[in-house]
């Protein structure tokens, strides 16, 4: 049997290269998705066909499946986990990495803004980790792996929200990387800086133009330059990495 990975916000954008990662290295992968099944249904294709490519021995064992849940409403969170263990397996690897962006200086940024951007960045995440950490813990083995982002470590103005969504996350790896340490559990969090996808597609050129100036290696990241860091962390070499942060960002927050 394959070892089994959930990744939330699988449909899209940096969620659809992680799955398409992780079938490619030999996992099962259930792609979590909120509402966008077309695009679910593409990422599922590509891990069939990455698995067939470069993992054609494990690939007969690897199976892949799409699931919507809104992962920040707790009760679809704990219906997600019991639907994905019961149909493929006890989930190995967790990545949290579905996110949301409500853009706005604070003065004009509404309560329902920040709590819509925390719900989706920080309680759905929470809600996943808190599900898992029961079998994780009695499995000895798991790894958990958040997507944040250079914001939570440096803010950014007009994204207060967002940042502060990112931040936490960190402070929530790094307290679950101890609190699940003694169980070989390992946590880690991955802060992407501007990548290519639809939530970077929505900022205006000017605002495109002036991240673009900051990046050292000057060029937008791709997605799969962060997946490769995610399949890193789920792998067997990463095993003594736990509470620590990657930053992917091509040298852009130096
Ligand atoms: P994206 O292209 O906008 O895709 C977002 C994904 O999240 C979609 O799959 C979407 O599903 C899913 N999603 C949104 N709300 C959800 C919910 N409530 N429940 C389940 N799934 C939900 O975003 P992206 O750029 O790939 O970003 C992925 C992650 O990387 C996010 O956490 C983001 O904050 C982080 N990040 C991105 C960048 C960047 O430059 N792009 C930089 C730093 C950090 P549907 O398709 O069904 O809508």
């Amino acid at each position: 049997m394959a070892k089994v990975a959930l990744v939330t916000g699988g449909s899209r954008g940096i969620g659809r290269a992680i799955c398409e990662r992780l079938a490619a290295d030999g996992f099962s992968v259930a792609i979590n998705y909120v509402g966008n099944e077309a695009a679910a249904k593409e990422t599922l294709a590509a891990c069939e066909q990455a698995a067939a490519f470069k993992a054609p021995a494990a690939c007969e064992a690897a199976t892949f499946a799409t699931y919507a849940a809104d992962v920040s409403d707790t009760e679809q969170a704990n219906a997600l986990l019991n639907k994905v263990t019961e149909e493929m397996g006890e989930i190995v690897v967790l990545v949290n990495n579905a996110g949301i962006t409500r853009d706005g200086l604070i003065m004009r940024m509404s309560v329902d803004d920040f709590d819509a951007v925390l719900n989706v960045n920080l309680r759905a995440a929470f809600n996943l980790c808190k599900g898992v950490s029961r079998s994780m813990s009695k499995q000895r083995a798991g790894r958990i792996i958040n997507i944040s982002s250079v914001v939570g470590l440096y803010g950014n103005a007009g994204q207060a929200n967002y940042a502060a969504s990112k931040a936490a996350l960190i402070g929530l790896t790094k307290s679950l990387a101890k609190e699940l340490g003694s169980r070989q559990v390992t946590v880690n969090a991955v802060c992407p800086g501007f990548i290519r996808t639809d939530m970077t597609d929505a900022l205006s050129e000017s605002q495109q133009a002036s991240m673009l100036a900051q990046i050292a290696l000057q060029r937008p990241g791709e997605a799969k330059d962060v997946a490769a860091a995610v399949s890193f962390l789920a792998s067997e070499d990463a095993a003594y990495i736990s509470g620590q942060t990657i930053v992917v960002d091509g040298c852009m927050s130096l």
